[in-house]
């Protein structure tokens, strides 16, 4: 096999709690994340000498500006195979939108590299890698669902939610998460202690649904706070920005309730997106310990 396309798929954080900050620079942090079906398509093929990376978006960074090109390069060295690898994007995630994306396509990378090198890294190897390239690398080789803590990097999984739906929110803006967080003055954080969820079930969601990093972000852009208005007015039963934003997210327990709010937020003109949150991750089933149940994919 010499090439493999994987799904990348978005994360919404349910709650984000800031904790303080580090001698590092970076700060603590307590996070409750979720993967949504909403996926960039990642296609890796062996080929050549070179690491190229291109994508569909054009505001995406090709080449090294790419994160997907840091992955590769990781991969290749701690595997010591002798290869290029060439990477194709299919973008469907919002860029620099709170949604994870270019880890997530990391994290595809990661994978993939690891089944095509026959590296047979471990998911927390894999994960340790990822670490090194972004903090958010790591969730992206766990989930569907997992409390993130330290700079994010510390991942503990849980058991997912039984499926709800999100209508995802764009107002178009880009927001540098570096930005948000030299903007956040620690002594406003509300700090919701996102370790209290017991289970993960919409209701208990509810009780935790918090982000610390909004107040920054809702400050700068009031979009965000006409969004998620907007977003209550359409029904949803709880609303709230992903990670450093702009994208808002409204919760809904059917897919009909979902899609009617749609279509009462499509005047606006902002971008919308309907999905449903994952039970099971597109990425971590192409990491070692999973290799034997999923043995016929790797075959060709
Ligand atoms: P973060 O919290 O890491 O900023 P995000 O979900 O808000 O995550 P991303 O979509 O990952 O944002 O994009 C962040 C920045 O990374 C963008 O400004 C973009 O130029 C750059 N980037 C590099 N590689 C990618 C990629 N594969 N997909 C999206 N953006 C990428």
């Amino acid at each position: 096999m010499n090439e493999l396309t994987l799904f990348a798929p978005a994360k919404i954080n349910l709650c984000l709690s800031v904790l303080s900050r580090r001698s590092d620079g970076f700060h603590e942090v307590a996070m409750l994340m979720q993967m949504i079906g909403l996926s960039d398509e990642v296609r890796v093929a062996l080929r050549g000498n070179d690491i190229t990376v291109s994508c569909d978006d054009s505001s995406v960074p090709s080449g090294q500006g790419n994160i997907a090109y840091h992955a590769a390069k990781q991969m290749l060295a701690y595997s010591r195979v002798n290869s290029g690898a060439s990477i194709y994007i299919q973008k469907r995630i919002p860029v620099a939108a709170g949604l994870g994306g270019g880890s997530s396509d990391a994290a595809a990378v990661l994978a993939a590299c690891n089944i095509l090198f026959d590296a047979r890294f471990t998911r927390e190897q894999l994960a340790e890698i990822g670490a090194e390239i972004g903090m958010d690398v790591p969730f992206f080789l766990h989930g569907p669902s997992a409390m993130a803590r330290g700079r994010g990097e510390v991942i503990a999984d849980l058991a997912p939610p039984p499926p709800f739906w999100v209508l995802l929110v764009n107002p178009g803006i880009h927001v540098s998460t570096a930005s948000v967080y030299q903007n956040l003055n620690l002594g406003l954080t509300k700090q919701v202690d996102c370790n209290k969820i017991q289970r993960l079930t919409v209701n208990n969601i509810l009780e935790v649904l918090s982000n610390d990093l909004e107040t920054v972000t809702a400050a700068k852009y009031p979009v965000i706070g006409q969004c998620k208005a907007e977003l209550t007015s359409a029904g949803a039963l709880g609303v709230l920005m992903s990670g450093s934003g702009p994208t808002v997210f409204g919760i809904f327990d059917t897919e009909a309730a979902c899609q009617t709010a749609a279509e009462k937020l499509a005047p606006q003109g902002w971008r919308l997106y309907t999905a449903m949150t994952l039970t099971e991750s597109p990425i971590a089933g192409y990491t070692d310990e999973r290799r034997e149940q999923h043995g016929t994919l790797f075959r060709n």
